[in-house]
């Protein structure tokens, strides 16, 4: 079972990845954030932190970018792996995230069946890596 934080500006993504997860009857806690601010306040907060981070790039306040940068400047919230989910296809956007610290970077499909086979393989393998357990 994974601890997730899932930063997304789209209230119909974040229904997709809602429904992926308990379609695939997954037992993955998911927490959602609307943006980077959101996600960050999360971060501070007594709540107990996430195994992994899914993140959009394109969102109002505080872009994913933006987000990542003060993350990774963080001397904890650094080791959380962070996972881009995003549709931008954008060379620079990818580069830019793994300069900065990414675990992955998933483009998401446009078909939900594809979507849903995808984010199964992102949850499986994060599964299986040793989490950080703050
Ligand atoms: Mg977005």
């Amino acid at each position: 079972m994974l601890n997730v934080l899932f930063i997304e500006d789209d209230a119909i993504e974040t229904m997709k990845l809602n429904r992926t997860v308990s379609k695939l009857q997954l037992k993955h806690k998911i927490t959602e954030a609307k943006n980077g601010e959101e996600g960050l306040d999360f971060l501070k907060s007594d709540e107990v932190l996430p195994d992994i981070i899914l993140l959009d790039l394109n969102m109002p306040k505080m872009s994913g970018i933006e987000f990542l940068e003060i993350l990774k400047a963080d001397p904890v919230l650094k080791y959380l792996p962070t996972i881009v989910l995003t549709t931008s296809e954008n060379r620079a956007d990818l580069l830019e995230c793994y300069r900065i610290g990414i675990a992955g970077y998933v483009i998401k499909p446009l078909k939900y069946e594809d979507y849903e086979k995808k984010l199964e393989s992102v949850f499986t393998y994060w599964d299986n890596n040793e989490l950080v357990k703050a």
